[in-house]
């Protein structure tokens, strides 16, 4: 077998906290268990929100980490090309649909796996006015009458045990609906672009944190329609904050950089974290 190949797939819209150096470090810590390479990727497809300075700021925070990487990295926003053709080669498996936000939320009668807004279906039985701005949506249904029930092949993540054998399971990517495959501010989407990537970078096994458990549904869907292999999954639990919330950027969790200019070393945060 060739060698395993892991990555951390940063977006840089913010400094990383906690909860990001703890899926590096479970990230490097898989590599070296598996004797593989873990690399990093820089996804970065959402223009408005990805700053150069935060792509820097997660460089150094890595390095401080004592985490090391191949160079060159790959940056999703250099990828649209590879994008467009992942996008036409599911040909009739996407349709277009105009439909905003608050139009899709107010006609919903259900939830995706994230909380948002099932989408109805709308614009695949009225069909955008020429000249719209659109977003591509996969034909679910038909989807999966083309490429069958996909499956996940599962690391267990107690503990360090990761070269144990896989555990396999049937998706269920129907309970995403007709889901946004290419976007209308940007010619792809975060599904879209990790599947494309995972392959283009010989990804054997993605590991990140447990709230992407229901994206990898989706994502072995297409790997099977646009024939990639499908990588082996390991989802950690994620670090919460004291009262049991996830951290997250938007809701202004600490990041890395505090702690370290108030002279916590690296070793500290790794002990801190369990590594
Ligand atoms: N870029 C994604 C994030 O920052 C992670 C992608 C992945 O690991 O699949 O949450
Ligand atoms: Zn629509």
């Amino acid at each position: 077998m060739s060698r395993p190949i892991l990555r951390f797939a940063p977006s840089p819209n913010g400094r990383l906290h906690l909860g990001h150096a703890f899926s590096a470090l479970f990230t490097w810590r898989a590599a070296e268990t598996l004797g593989g390479v873990a690399l990093l990727r820089i996804e970065d497809i959402d223009r408005a929100r990805c700053k150069p300075e935060f792509d820097a700021g997660i460089r150094e925070d890595l390095t401080w980490l004592g985490l090391t990487w191949p160079e060159p990295v790959m940056r999703q926003s250099e990828r649209f090309t590879a994008y467009r053709a992942a996008a036409a080669q599911l040909g009739d498996l996407l349709y277009p649909c105009s439909c905003s936000r608050t139009e899709v939320a107010t006609r919903a009668i259900a939830a995706d796996p994230d909380g948002a807004p099932l989408y109805d279906g709308h614009c695949r039985r009225h069909p955008p006015a020429a000249g719209a701005a659109v977003q591509w949506r996969l034909k679910m249904d038909e989807a999966l009458l083309q490429a069958g029930v996909p499956t996940i092949s599962a690391l267990p993540v107690d503990g360090t045990e990761l070269g144990t054998v896989a555990a396999v399971r049937a998706a269920d990517p129907l309970r995403w609906g007709d889901a946004v495959l290419v976007r209308k501010d940007t010619p792809t989407s975060y599904h879209l672009s990790v599947v494309v990537d995972d392959a283009a970078q010989g990804v054997t096994h993605v590991t990140r944190g447990a709230d992407l458990l229901a994206a990898t549904d989706l994502h072995v869907l297409l790997q099977r329609l646009l024939r990639l292999p499908s990588p082996v999954y390991a989802h950690h639990a994620l670090v919460r904050d004291e009262d049991q919330h996830k951290l997250s950027k938007t809701k202004g969790s600490p990041s890395l950089e505090s702690p370290r200019d108030s002279g916590t070393s690296a070793a500290d945060i790794r002990v801190a974290l369990g590594f």
